[in-house]
């Protein structure tokens, strides 16, 4: 039996073989109405099987996700997005004001920023280069009603060595596998703080 959940726009349609680890998901363009069905398995890539119905290629998808428990999700976000924008059309997509995230995966591309707060000033760098991402982890919370993302990020390179930092934003290349908790009725604000020059969260 094939159940089916249907969650705000998206219809997810689940063929839960759970041996094998492997979901057949059927999503739904929130603008054009166009359903694309593929095949996902949880313990690998998904493997692209049903053909999709466009022949324009219009539809961008960024990201699949599963509802594992309460307000808690699993996200594979697709090849060669930028994470921030993926992470943060889910939180819009699923109304995420306050939450943790935390992942894995492989990326081409990140900018990171770094504040010297001797003089308040933030440095950005990008990387060019293939990278395994150890470790991205963060926080999401609001500015001005509208989603916040705070992430940071460690990468290793092609000689195992590491960077990282404050993530500003990462070129998927492979994959990214992310898993996300929201706190719903938590309000985790931002305001400016002028001692340190950073958004500071606000509770309320
Ligand atoms: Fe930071």
């Amino acid at each position: 039996m094939i159940p089916e959940i249907q969650m705000d726009s998206v219809c997810m349609k689940t063929d839960v073989q759970w041996r094998a680890n492997i979901i057949n998901w059927r999503t739904r363009s929130k603008m054009t109405g166009i359903v694309v069905d593929r095949e996902f398995s949880l313990s690998s890539r998904y493997i692209p099987q049903c053909q999709e119905r466009q022949e324009s290629g219009l539809v961008k998808d960024m990201y699949k996700y599963i509802e594992v428990k309460g307000n808690s999700f699993v996200l594979s976000l697709d090849n060669h997005v930028e994470v921030t924008e993926a992470l943060t059309a889910f939180c819009k997509e699923k109304g995420i004001l306050s939450g943790t995230v935390s992942g894995i995966g492989a990326i081409s591309e990140a900018t990171f920023r770094f504040l010297d707060p001797a003089i308040k000033q933030y440095v950005d760098r990008t990387f060019r280069e293939q990278m395994e991402v150890t470790n991205l982890t963060g926080n999401i919370s609001q500015k001005n009603g509208e989603v916040y993302l705070h992430l940071h990020l460690t990468a290793s390179r092609r000689d195992y060595t590491c960077i990282g930092g404050h993530l500003l934003s990462a070129r998927i290349n492979g994959a990214c596998e992310l898993f996300v908790e929201s706190f719903p009725g938590a309000y985790t604000g931002r305001r400016p703080d002028a001692e340190t020059g950073l958004n500071l969260y606000e509770f309320k």
